[in-house]
């Protein structure tokens, strides 16, 4: 089973995917602060759906968002794909 990218052509194992959904493709987690806190919230392009959620407490300010900007769209990236791969199998499923 391949997953497909929901942003280009891409396509490969989930892991592949995932990988190049976090280093392709930064603008699909989207990384913003309310007050003290930072979120990252990722949106479905197909039905629309998002998902947001706040980013752990503790970590505060700008130098942590640079340095865990990855991880953040490493775990956006994840909850993102298995979305489409859940809720939209016949687009983002490939049988390779
Ligand atoms: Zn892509
Ligand atoms: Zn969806």
């Amino acid at each position: 089973m391949d997953a497909k990218c929901p942003n280009c052509e891409f396509h490969g194992s989930f892991m592949d995917t995932h990988a190049h959904m976090v280093d392709a493709h930064e603008e699909l987690v989207e990384i913003s602060r309310s007050g003290s806190k930072n979120y990252y919230r990722v949106t479905c392009g197909v039905c629309g759906e998002s998902h947001q959620s706040p980013i752990k407490p503790g970590y505060v300010g700008d130098s942590f968002l640079k340095e865990f900007n990855r991880e953040i769209r490493v775990v956006g990236c994840d909850m993102l794909l298995s979305h489409l791969l859940g809720a939209h199998p016949e687009l983002y499923m490939l049988s390779s």
